[in-house]
């Protein structure tokens, strides 16, 4: 029951990903879901310890694409001075935009983690496509409209892994 939603590995956040334990996985590339994984989902701009951890993954030889359901002006803004290749209005779950993703880097599924701070999103598609998953703790506790709808959902995910002993890094 909500195996689809389940990522591998729960952790708080993205700087728990460190480059030795992605080449351990055998991951050569990532793709990030921007909003509350990376940054807030209203902070306009990388922090400058987002950016180290960013030049940390990819010196180490790992290729990272954005994949953001935002818009084009949003995730441009954002992707562009990082130099990081991007795709909007992914419209994740559909698993296209991850297709795409995979195609930027040329990398087989097997060898990509989807890093995202949402089941309903980031998770279900990638999980469709049988990609490495890791799932963020929200780095805002707020959210926009539609992502509150989504994180009602969630929630009922997190009471039956709660009632069934399964650890995640969610409390309430
Ligand atoms: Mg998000």
């Amino acid at each position: 029951m909500y195996k689809r939603f389940m990522p591998r590995e729960f952790v708080d956040s993205v700087y728990d990903v460190t480059p030795e334990k992605l080449h351990a996985l055998g991951i050569r590339g990532i793709i990030t879901d921007l909003d509350n994984t990376l940054v807030e989902w209203d902070r306009a701009d990388a922090t400058p310890e987002l950016m180290a951890w960013l030049k940390l993954i990819r010196d180490s030889g790992i290729q990272v694409v954005i994949v953001s359901n935002n818009k084009e002006a949003r995730v441009k803004h954002f992707a562009a001075p990082l130099d990081l290749p991007y795709i909007f209005q992914a419209r994740k779950p559909l698993t296209n935009a991850f297709q795409r993703g995979l195609q930027l880097m040329n990398l087989p599924s097997h060898q990509v983690l989807m890093l995202g701070d949402q089941m309903m999103t980031d998770m279900l598609g990638a999980n469709a496509l049988h990609l490495h998953t890791i799932l963020v703790k929200p780095v805002a506790q707020s959210d926009g409209l539609v992502t509150k709808l989504n994180r009602r959902l969630e929630r009922r995910v997190f009471n039956y892994l709660r009632k069934k002993g399964i650890e995640t890094w969610r409390e309430k």
